[in-house]
């Protein structure tokens, strides 16, 4: 009956599950290797945790020497929307997510969408009927409603199981009834489960799980033939060859139906590591990050934001394993790809996501390029986002590298720039054309303070280009001796009665007459670089913003 029942149902299914099996041979691969899937649905939005889960998959296969492929899952079409594949694979390509073959590539596993696997689901499902270990199941949308309304109110586990799997039973001859009538139907597992019994998920990153058994007779097969996620998961992941399926933790509810789809089919099934779903803190309170709410969410918005992708991976690294943001502060020369990532570090629990941090980690990424790099990288941006910006960097190319490389190997290296956006705003005093645009501009962070402009005048006479440090600074300390400062901000400190201030402020007032700041990288450098017409120019410029006040 079952043999009949399974060509009543599948009757263009000729191919048998062996021979479906000898497609999708035995991968070639060092013991250890991993097979890791990123397996998106192409539903229009990427979020961050998505790219974290590619990124993790990427890794884990490059780091055993495996393989990593990409897999869209495109079941639910009704999720389905325009441009969304696309969308995914920019994302992948924007955040150098590497993967081996796939969508979009070359590979022997294929087709890699699965709503070109029809065929393939239903070679197994045919199989699953031919054994008694599925069945049609002819339910209506009221009918399903009405029982888990019931199930509800009697605070029963809801689905279809136990005396509610009425289909079940159905004789040869009532399924062909409901066939002849044009009866639409869903193809259901019979589910060997207990509900007394439990299963143990053993997680690569959270440890061992205990879960209740699977008892519901769960849908494998959709009214229009295409197969659930469940099935969808557990065919290709077998055929594909799958050893580690990284996943996001919601997914740990539905272990106990995969694991029991895996044994029904008799295959082994893989290993699993279920990451933690990322979470943000707002009000003292801990929320999953919300697409509404939060831009960051999306991956998209990454890339115009300015946020450089290397940093975006250097955060999900540092979410990744608990050990790596030391490793990478203390090893300076060093990139991600040098870590060595494993499951035994990655966080348990709901995991925070903190754009301030992402911003640190931007900034300490900004700082370890050379100035020549963060030119090219901020140009390439500006080119896209700010083309009258882009147009100043060309126009200004080597005083802009010269700004760049003020303090750029010390010690503590400066850490201005966090975005390709900022680099606008921290250099805008060095392009003539953004400092002397608007003086109300310029000089917004004038401070309550006195600024002696007859001093800066003289100040810009005395001031010699080609000066090294040292004279530069015994200058303008000379200077300060002459016109009542002290030299020394010790000696200033012993009897400030006698001064008009010291060498420092004498500074703070070069400083702001030509950048409008009163925070800068180092002043020498600065006035080197902008030359001695440039510095009368802007104490001129200055000179009138007072006057205007
Ligand atoms: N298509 C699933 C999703 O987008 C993938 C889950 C998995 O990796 O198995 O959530």
């Amino acid at each position: 009956m079952n043999n009949e029942l399974a060509e009543l149902l599948f009757p263009n299914i000729d191919k048998t599950p062996e021979e479906t099996e000898a497609l999708f041979p035995q991968r070639n691969l060092k013991e250890g290797a991993m097979v890791t899937r990123f397996g998106p649905s192409p539903t229009g939005f990427m979020h961050i945790g998505n790219l974290w889960g590619a990124f993790l998959d990427s890794i884990m296969a490059k780091e055993t020497n495996g393989i990593c492929y990409l897999r869209m899952e495109d079941t639910d079409s009704k999720r389905e929307v325009e441009g969304a594949k696309e969308l995914i694979l920019n994302a992948l390509d924007h955040f150098h997510i590497h993967y081996d073959e796939g969508f979009g590539k070359d590979g022997s596993y294929g087709p890699y969408i699965q709503s070109d696997r029809k065929e393939i689901y239903q070679v197994f499902a045919k199989e699953l009927v031919k054994n008694g270990q599925a069945y049609p199941s002819f339910m209506t949308e009221e009918e399903l409603q009405e029982i888990r309304q019931g199930q509800e109110i009697r605070k029963e586990i809801t689905g279809i199981y136990g005396h509610y799997a009425t289909d079940r039973d159905l004789s040869l001859e009532e399924v062909k009834k409901h066939l002849e009538n044009g009866d639409s139907y869903v193809i259901r597992i019979k589910s060997p489960g207990d509900m007394n019994k439990q299963i143990i998920l053993h997680d690569c990153i959270k440890g061992d799980i205990l879960l209740p058994e699977n008892i519901i007779d769960e849908v494998i097969l959709k009214k229009d033939g295409i197969p659930t996620y469940h099935f969808a998961h557990v065919v290709d992941d077998h055929l594909m060859k799958t050893t580690h399926v990284i996943r996001g933790d919601e997914w740990i509810p539905s272990y106990p139906k995969h694991l029991q789809l895996f044994q029904m089919l008799g295959w082994k099934s893989p290993k699993y590591a279920h990451h933690a779903t990322l979470t943000k803190k707002e009000d003292g309170k801990i929320r999953k990050l919300s697409k509404r709410k939060d831009p960051e969410f999306s991956v998209s918005y990454y890339k115009e934001a300015g946020i450089p992708a290397e940093a975006v991976r250097l955060y999900l690294a540092t979410l990744s394993n608990t050990n790596f943001e030391e490793w990478y502060l203390q090893n300076k020369d060093k990139t991600l790809e040098d870590f060595t990532f494993s499951y035994k570090k990655m966080p348990v629990g709901g995991t925070l996501f903190d754009i301030e941090k992402l911003n640190n980690i931007c900034r300490t990424y900004f700082s370890r390029l050379t100035a020549d790099a963060v030119y090219e990288d901020c140009l390439v941006y500006n080119l896209e986002y700010d083309t009258s910006f882009a147009q100043l960097m060309k126009d200004n190319k080597n005083r802009l590298i010269s700004f760049l490389n003020i303090e750029r190997n010390a010690k503590r290296p400066r850490k201005d720039i966090a975005t390709y956006k900022d680099l606008k705003q921290e250099s805008f005093y060095m392009l003539d054309s953004l400092f002397f645009d608007d003086a109300k501009v310029t000089y917004r962070e004038m401070e309550e303070k006195k600024y002696d402009i007859t001093l800066l005048e003289e100040y810009a006479t005395i001031f010699e280009e080609g000066d090294s440090y040292e004279q530069w600074y015994e200058r303008v300390k000379n200077f300060a001796d002459e016109h009542g400062y002290a030299s020394e901000v010790k000696t200033y400190k012993a009897s400030p009665e006698e001064y008009k201030g010291h060498v420092g402020d004498i500074c703070e007032m070069i400083r702001f007459a030509i950048t409008g700041r009163t925070k800068t990288p180092d002043l020498y450098q600065i006035l080197s670089i902008l030359g001695k017409e440039n510095l009368k120019k802007r104490v001129k410029f200055f000179q009138k913003y007072l006057q205007e006040l």
